[in-house]
């Protein structure tokens, strides 16, 4: 497959911000630059947005739910989901290079997300005419009708990490749609360019003016006057736990809506029965796919003991003949981390693990030679002979590194799994049903998969228990997210 030659030139050209269905710059004039986390090279700057940005991208989301979009009929808002899946099929090779370029994923995963995003877009089109409230008989005195309605619940402020610009981007703004609200969504400043580039396929698609804006900033100068603002009614956050606890605060001041996507440190469980040779490259890819820039990452690896070594030595077998490289080139399986100060972070793991005593297995070191050392690449990393305190069991990285630790019974691993504040995601490798059944009844986490990890659908509900969250992206309770339930009584008699 050939790279398509992408519409913005990634070559340090200047991008507008885009608010109220124009490109506009910052009002302080301030910009800042977007790397490639693969060179080092300055790919493009952007707006660096403050309040003052916030507050016209929050008027203009505003104005738009004021105006002619409410008055879109659920077909109407269906056909215009449909018509952004198409523009998004067209044009996704265009896509997949912005996210490449910008934050570092292999263009190959990319390229395997476009069934996810698309079918994400198309099922939010089907969703737009299934929302409705109910009619309920009540007990009152008198002749009294009542019934539910289902009403957007206004302007939605979204905020969203680097890891995942499309779909957390798509996860966001679909659901908007679906149900009438307006948005004002935040890239992260380490990855805002293919935000920019989805709205600007949603307008061409049709979305009015106002209805989809997009402010490029830094958490500090754009994101907290977005989730501290009195005219946004509901914030949507996927970043880490720390800053979703401070949009929690912010949100006080107006009592916003919030829903959060946390941090996790999810444990993978393999049992002495699982198929050792299926499980193993599905357990690595649970943490070196994206570079281990997942907050699903099933970094806590427990394996049944009688099978411990062997398993850790297949995993670094498998870590080992992983291609790392530049994304863009379509054979890279493993892409660099997002900047240098989220390698110094990792490299601070990598250093943890070896004084706290964890025995290295393979990996464990910056990638340095040739063309890789102008990026910020880390070797997929495995350590064995971890215990449940270590910083590298406890601590989410953000990084390709697993943990493994060994485990002798079910209950024991429950309870060693269990022993986090984090709740995200959970993974069982076992040929047992009654062992899959039990552990995923027991394992406190949003989703759990059972000999696969990774499978996400945008009909199924996602998201965390404890401090990974909460409100679910994914299913019908997505979309109820988005929408106030109200309460009519007539009288009839
Ligand atoms: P982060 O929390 O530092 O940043 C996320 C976003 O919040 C960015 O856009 C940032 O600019 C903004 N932000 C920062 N400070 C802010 C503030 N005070 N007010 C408002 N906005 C602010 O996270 P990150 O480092 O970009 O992403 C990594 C984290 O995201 C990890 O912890 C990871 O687990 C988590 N994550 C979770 C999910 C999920 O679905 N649960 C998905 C992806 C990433």
């Amino acid at each position: 497959m050939t790279i398509a030659k992408p519409r913005h030139l990634l070559d340090g050209s200047h991008r507008r911000m885009f608010i109220g269905g124009a490109w506009v710059e910052a009002a302080s004039g301030q910009t800042m630059e977007t790397r490639n986390p693969a060179t080092g090279a300055v790919i493009a700057t952007v707006p660096r947005a403050g309040k003052k940005d916030v507050e016209r991208a929050v008027a203009a989301a505003r104005n738009a739910f004021d105006g002619p979009w409410s008055r879109f009929k659920p077909h109407e808002r269906q056909k215009l989901l449909l018509r952004i899946a198409d523009q998004f099929e067209r044009h996704w090779e265009e896509i997949c290079v912005s996210d490449t370029t910008d934050m570092g994923l292999p263009i190959a995963r990319a390229r395997a997300n476009a069934n996810r995003v698309l079918g994400m877009l198309r099922y939010y089109a089907g969703m737009a005419t299934a929302l409705h409230g109910q009619t309920i008989d009540n007990s009152l005195p008198g002749d009294i009708v009542s019934y539910t309605r289902k009403e957007p619940v206004g302007v939605v402020g979204a905020i969203i990490p680097w890891n995942a610009p499309t779909a957390a981007s798509v996860w966001k703004i679909g659901p908007a749609l679906a149900t009438g609200c307006a948005v004002v969504l935040k890239p992260s400043e380490e990855a805002p360019l293919t935000p920019l580039l989805i709205a600007e396929l949603m307008a061409e698609a049709g979305v009015p003016d106002g209805v989809v804006n997009i402010v490029t900033g830094t958490g500090a100068e754009a994101g907290a006057p977005l989730a501290e603002h009195m005219g946004v009614d509901k914030i949507v956050f996927t970043g880490s736990t720390v800053t979703g606890q401070s949009i929690v605060r912010a949100s006080a001041g107006n009592l916003k809506r919030v829903s959060l996507e946390l941090g996790g440190k999810s444990p993978v469980i393999v049992c002495a029965d699982a198929d050792l040779e299926r499980a193993a490259p599905v357990a690595a890819m649970s943490v070196f796919a994206n570079s281990g820039q997942i907050c699903i990452a099933g970094s806590r690896l427990f394996v049944a003991r009688s099978i411990h070594d062997e398993f850790v030595a297949r995993l670094a077998v498998y870590a080992a003949g992983l291609r790392i490289g530049n994304g863009i080139d379509p054979e890279t399986e493993i892409g660099p981390l997002i900047s240098p100060r989220q390698l110094q972070r990792v490299e601070g793991y990598l250093r943890a693990g070896a004084e706290e005593g964890a025995r290295l297995v393979t990996g464990g070191a910056r990638l340095s030679q040739g063309a890789l050392a102008a990026g910020n690449f880390v070797a997929p990393t495995v350590f064995a002979g971890v215990s449940d305190t270590m910083r590298i069991a406890r601590e989410e990285i953000f990084g390709p590194v697993i943990s493994a630790l060994p485990f002798d019974t079910l209950d024991e691993v429950v309870r060693r799994a269990n022993d986090t504040p984090y709740g995200l995601a959970a993974g069982v490798f076992t040929r047992d049903l009654a062992t899959a059944h039990q552990l995923s009844r027991r394992l406190q986490a949003g989703s759990v998969w059972v000999n696969t990890y990774h499978a996400i659908d945008p009909a199924v509900p996602f998201g965390g228990y404890k401090m990974s969250g909460y409100g679910r992206e994914g299913g019908v309770e997505h979309l109820d997210e988005y929408l106030n339930t109200k309460g009519v009584f007539i009288r009839i008699d």
